[in-house]
């Protein structure tokens, strides 16, 4: 008899999405004369740029040719992007990180996954409410213990360390769902906790390129101190429209320990460990398709395409101001976050927008607790969509 892993038994259903997609396509089976728009979108709609499809198909190229053919890379990724990471990502900012604390993956969302593998079960693990809903779910089905950190309208929804230890902790910025962004003393002070009680903190900086204000951090090593306590994430899916490619990093610094059994071990040289037993490398093609994203082309090109999301934004976000509708400020992420009008739930506010609006987006309480009451639209839409849905909402 083979016995299931028994921590999937306490996974809480994947309700969101799959529940916002049944109600909505309910409701377009009965209306089907409606154009339902929407905003809901938690994925880029924009192509790849030039530079990068130009790359992968030069790549491709190499790949036909036996003298520039690639076959298993480098667990860790090639020096030709680990070198662009460390130099414009880091240096560039005044951050110093070596090639060897980068690991090319395919994605954050494998990342912020997997990394778990390298800690514990018995460690106490905090996230803060509301959240991805990744964090939750792979330490559940790992047995460890979660607690959840509240966030408030109040305090623009930042988390603030609590007064009680922990050993892991997730932190999300710029924030999915809230698009909350913390400034550097607010990540000084999740330092001062980590180092206080020998904890880790694992940053998620998906978001990292929607940053507008130039004073605010775009990684956590930009906090003094940051690099004995924290292990930060990046990913090309919403910097570059790679959500369909698979590519981003985990930055792992050497000065980073964890407790073993006797005495301290690298968590860098761990990782190392776990990617080289259960991963073989991000293709050839695609970490050219990522390089060309440092090139000055590049990366105006995939600059272009994030205003382009901020400014659907921004639009929307004027379409609240309309309608006298609380939002959270900031414009540094491609959501939007806001209070549910009238002071419906979010259930009931999606159920109003679906059948009076015809526009979807996502209830807040679906990412915790703290999301209820709160609704989150995106800026992944074409224009004319965000527009004819914004103009729309104004009549509710
Ligand atoms: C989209 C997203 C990611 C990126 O996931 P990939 O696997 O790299 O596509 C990571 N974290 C958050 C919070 C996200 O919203």
């Amino acid at each position: 008899m083979a016995y299931s892993n028994r921590h999937y038994e306490e996974l809480k259903g994947a309700y969101l999405f799959a529940e916002v997609a049944r109600r909505s396509s309910e409701y377009k089976r009965a209306n089907p004369d409606k154009k339902v728009i929407s905003l809901g979108i938690g994925d880029v709609t924009l192509p790849l740029v030039p530079a990068v499809i130009e790359a992968m198909h030069k790549a491709t190229d190499d790949m036909a040719k036996k003298e520039t053919f690639y076959g298993y890379g480098p667990y860790e990724g090639y020096d030709f992007l680990l070198e662009k990471i460390a130099q414009q990502d880091y240096k560039a900012r005044g951050v110093d990180i070596s090639t060897k604390e980068i690991f090319v993956s395919d994605g954050a969302k494998s990342d912020t996954g997997n990394i778990g593998d390298i800690f514990g079960e018995e460690n106490t693990v905090l996230i803060a409410d509301p959240a991805y809903p990744v964090y939750i779910d792979t330490n559940v089905m790992s047995g460890r213990k979660v607690v959840l950190v509240p966030t408030k309208a109040d305090n623009g929804f930042i988390p603030e360390p609590p007064d009680f230890a922990s050993d892991i902790i997730y932190l999300c910025s710029p924030n999915n769902p809230t698009g909350a962004v913390m400034n550097k003393k607010q990540l000084l002070a999740w330092v001062g906790y980590a180092k206080k009680h020998h904890a880790v903190i694992l940053f998620d900086g998906a978001y990292e390129a929607f940053i507008q204000d130039s004073s605010l951090p775009h990684s956590i090593y930009e906090v003094e101190g940051a690099k004995e306590v924290a292990i930060e994430f990046r990913s090309f899916s919403k910097t570059a429209g790679f959500t369909g490619i698979r590519c981003g990093y985990a930055v792992i610094p050497k000065e980073l320990k964890l407790q073993g059994k006797n005495g301290e071990v690298s968590a860098n040289e761990l990782w190392f460990r776990r990617q080289s037993t259960k991963f073989n490398g991000t293709s050839y093609i695609t970490q050219r398709g990522a390089e060309a994203i440092y090139t000055p082309e590049g990366r105006a090109q995939a600059m272009q395409n994030i205003a382009f999301y901020l400014e659907n934004v921004a639009i929307i976000k004027k379409g609240l101001d309309a309608c006298g509708i609380e939002y959270l400020a900031g414009l540094s992420s491609p959501y939007v976050w806001f209070k549910c009008p009238g002071g419906l739930s979010s259930w009931d506010f999606f159920d109003k927008l679906l059948t009076v609006c015809n526009v979807v987006g996502t209830p807040g309480e679906g990412f915790g607790e703290c999301g209820k009451g709160w609704f989150r639209l995106t800026g992944f839409n074409d224009r004319s969509n965000t527009i004819e849905a914004i103009e729309r909402f104004k009549q509710l």
